[in-house]
């Protein structure tokens, strides 16, 4: 054993090979690189995986040491494809940006730019000002706010408006949604007291009369979001609520979730109420997220009564809740998109892919499958199949889309193989496993993406063989 700890290479020779083989890679990198590698070889003589003296030679430590400095020197950012069929994809970064928003990002992050300074008056401005307005048109609110996402955004309009009082809210809806956000916890942390009303399945207007008290400062609505209730069941729709709350002098609140500006029901997705349908209703102020059905940057939307948000403007947590200039500049972009529907449907990715139809659906998928199976022959077959897209980010829940799947079968290996393999291609490929085929789903993925679906399909399945 010890003849063999003799026959490691020094660190100084490993630098050296490294030097030569990654001339522009820091020194930093390249020196962690060599100390792990040769930690490693020190514990596999150690174990005995180790115990002759070949595995230690440069032909066979600097491959390892060359993997080892690509795989550390890779940024851990990198893009995806979205092969699953769930368009608000919240694990794969949720909405794809416009290039209208795209191109507003790169010039908001290239230059200074006029954030919180006001061109008329030369003087200091508001960052909320920049999109403002064009909320309140596109929703027809009094005023908006932006901040950093819709957790924030609830938390803010709970901590202005019910600190140390109650907040009245159905059983029914104290929901959780994925990534621990929990109404009563997020609640909690605002100060605010949940008065629970109802039962899981049922809540009348009596309820919210019964538990209303002198401490009660407003009525929560909470979009169920990623659950549906069915069989027996009934709630208080949200019109009669806002007219409940409003004759007893208090505000109607909403956390509508997803939030979307256009009516869905067109492309077959119901039950979702526009921001402009929830605000005539009567709700005073509803928050919504900007990345969920919307399409555009993480941000947290709170439109509404004038009174309430000029209120929450003031408070000092929105210092600490507030989004930057990236998402401020996206956010308009998408907003302006929004002034004409149409070009919304076009622009705006997520709804582009919500409103695609299923006929373009299918033809694109047989023109990958027929790319695919030219790729893969010989390591895989491909076939069609027909099934459901889901929209994600816990909006329209239990409402697929119809489309077709290519269903890639290999040959040389399982399904549930080739889809661990494709999580380290570049770039990864993220797909459907369903026994022995991994699926992919063309509503996520673009025309110009499918021959780098083939590519990386066709890496993983040669990794496999060799
Ligand atoms: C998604 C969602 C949230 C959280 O929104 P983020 O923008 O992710 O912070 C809160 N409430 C509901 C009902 C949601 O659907």
């Amino acid at each position: 054993m010890s003849s063999l700890f003799r026959s490691l290479p020094s660190v100084d020779a490993c630098l050296r090979w490294l030097e030569e083989d990654f001339a522009a890679t820091p020194h930093s990198v390249l020196l962690e690189s060599c100390r792990a590698v040769l930690d490693e070889l020190r514990e596999d003589i150690r174990s005995g995986r180790i115990t002759d003296e070949a595995a230690l030679s440069p032909e066979r430590v600097r491959p390892r040491l060359q993997a080892v400095v690509e795989k550390k020197d890779r940024p851990r950012f990198c893009r995806v494809i979205n092969g699953a069929g769930v368009v608000v994809h919240t694990n794969l970064g949720r909405s794809v940006l416009a290039r209208e928003a795209r191109e507003a990002v790169r010039i908001a992050a290239s230059g200074y730019s006029n954030l919180e300074f006001d061109l008329e008056t030369g003087e200091r401005g508001s960052r909320i000002s920049l999109v403002e307005e064009l909320l309140c048109s596109l929703t027809g609110a009094e005023a908006a706010l932006v901040v950093n996402n819709n957790a924030a955004a609830v938390l803010l309009m709970l901590d202005t408006m019910c600190k140390g009082g109650e907040v009245m809210l159905s059983r029914g809806q104290l929901v959780e949604i994925g990534g621990s956000f929990r109404i009563p916890d997020v609640m909690e942390r605002s100060g605010a007291t949940l008065r629970e009303v109802g039962t899981t399945n049922r809540t009348h207007l009596a309820d919210y009369e019964r538990a209303l008290s002198e401490n009660t400062r407003a009525v929560l609505w909470v979009h169920p979001s990623n659950y549906r209730i069915i069989g027996f069941h009934s709630s208080v729709p949200a019109n009669e609520l806002a007219d409940f709350a409003h004759a007893h002098g208090l505000p109607m609140l909403e956390d509508l979730g997803s939030g979307s500006l256009m009516d869905f029901s067109r492309w077959g997705l119901h039950d979702e109420p526009t921001v402009p349908e929830v605000l005539r209703q009567g709700t005073d102020v509803v928050t919504f997220s900007g990345d969920k059905v919307l399409g555009g940057p993480q941000a947290g939307i709170i439109v509404g009564k004038k009174e309430y948000v000029d209120r929450m403007k003031k408070n000092q947590l929105l210092r600490a809740l507030r989004c930057d200039k990236l998402t401020l500049a996206a956010l308009e972009a998408t907003l302006r998109l929004y002034r004409d529907p149409e070009t919304a449907r076009r622009a705006i990715p997520t709804v582009r892919r919500m409103s695609m139809d299923p006929e373009t659906l299918k033809v694109r998928a047989e023109s990958l499958r027929d790319m695919l199976s030219g790729a893969l022959e010989g390591r895989a077959s491909c076939s069609l199949k027909e099934d459901f897209s889901r929209v994600g980010g816990g909006s329209f829940p239990e409402q697929g889309m119809p489309t077709t799947l290519v269903c890639v079968h290999p040959s040389v290996c399982s399904a549930r193989q080739l889809k661990m393999r494709l999580l380290s291609t570049n770039p990864p490929l993220v797909g459907r496993l369903d026994g022995s085929s991994f699926e992919l789903d063309p509503r996520t993925m673009d025309d110009d993406e499918f021959p780098d679906v083939a590519r990386v399909l066709k890496d993983a399945l040669d990794g496999i063989g060799s």
